[in-house]
This record gives C-alpha cells, sequence and structure tokens, in this order.
C-alpha cells in the first residue's frame, strides 16, 4: 500500500491547483468503492518513480447546510485521519484568516505530521508571506507557486523522507 498525503485547507488557496502539479493530471483517479467519500480526490504522485504517493485533495466542497466553516473543518479532519502526512495549504497573498485558524485547530486534534505550505508566493515577498504564519508555529513551511509549477521539487524533498 502507498504511503498517502492529503491536502488540507479552506477553499480558494489552491489546493487542486497543487493536486494537479502533483499527480500531473486534470482527471484525478477516483475511488468508486464504497466508503470512499465523493468529496475527496484521488491521484497518485510519481514525480520520483521510486517514491509514488497517493494525494488526497480534500477540496470540493461549496457551502452547504452546514456552512463553510463546518465543512471545510470535517474535510479537513476526515482527510488528516486517512493521511500519513498532512500539508496544510494556505494563501500566502491573503495570509491568515479566521477559517485558517480553525482547521488548523482540528490538524492539532488530529495529530497527524503536518507540513505548512504557503502557496501564491509568485510575484509577491516570499518571506514576508512565510512571516505572517509564524504564530502557527510550524518549523517546517514551504513556500510554493503551485500554479507555476513552483517550489514543487523543494515540496518533494521535505515530502518524501516522512512517507
Ligand atoms: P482550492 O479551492 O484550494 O482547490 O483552490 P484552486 O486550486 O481551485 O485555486 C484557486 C484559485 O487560485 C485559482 O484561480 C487558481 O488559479 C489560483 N492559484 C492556485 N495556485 C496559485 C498560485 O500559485 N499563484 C497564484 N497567483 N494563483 C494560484
Ligand atoms: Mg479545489
Amino acid at each position: 500500500m502507498l504511503p498517502t498525503v492529503a491536502l488540507v485547507g479552506r477553499p480558494n488557496v489552491g489546493k487542486s491547483t497543487l493536486f494537479n502539479a502533483l499527480t500531473r493530471s486534470r482527471d484525478a483517479l477516483v475511488h468508486d468503492q464504497p466508503g470512499v467519500t465523493r468529496d475527496r480526490n484521488y491521484g497518485v504522485c510519481r514525480l520520483d518513480p521510486e517514491r509514488p504517493f497517493v494525494v488526497i485533495d480534500t477540496g470540493g466542497i461549496a457551502g452547504n447546510e452546514e456552512g463553510l466553516a463546518g465543512a471545510t473543518a470535517r474535510q479537513a479532519r476526515a482527510g488528516a485521519e486517512e493521511a500519513d502526512l498532512v500539508l496544510f495549504v494556505v494563501d500566502g497573498r491573503e495570509g491568515p484568516s479566521a477559517l485558517d485558524d480553525e482547521i488548523l485547530k482540528w490538524l492539532r486534534k488530529a495529530a497527524r505530521p503536518t507540513l505548512l505550505v504557503v502557496n501564491k508566493v509568485d510575484g509577491i515577498d516570499t518571506q514576508t508571506a512565510l512571516n505572517e504564519f509564524a504564530r502557527y508555529g510550524f518549523t517546517e513551511v514551504v513556500p510554493i507557486a503551485a500554479s507555476h509549477r513552483s517550489g514543487i521539487d523543494e515540496l518533494l524533498e521535505d515530502v518524501w523522507p516522512r512517507l
């Protein structure tokens, strides 16, 4: 069985863009076995053929009756519980939001190994973006620009040893 990495974060931070960059596919391999929820997308990262891992995009929420915060928190928890490693994806342009704080609380409860991935650092000062998230207390923080495929190799160097 392949190790599993979950992409967790509030809507619009770039989880699906990162998912596509890692799996190099737009049509994710979707599991249709019972018990695998529809709101999670599964793919395999084979950027190093010797070290493949499953990627879960916990994305697909639109606001429903639970509200955005509830749905995001629930998906974050479900994704985290399935994963060997969680990538907590945040938006380096917008900085931390209340929803990020909420997700972080769930992630701490899930107590899974977690890296903070600060996305969308293209065209902005990376260090300033990272500093905004310093209070989250992560020792491992990786800046990327998923839509430019920038920082992906560095991210993988942090991911592989933790699988
Ligand atoms: P998700 O809701 O977390 O899955 O976010 P998406 O992957 O759908 O991306 C949300 C928006 O952010 C889209 O318009 C993307 O094109 C944009 N986006 C994603 N990654 C980057 C990035 O690295 N830089 C910039 N500037 N925009 C990005
Ligand atoms: Mg998405």
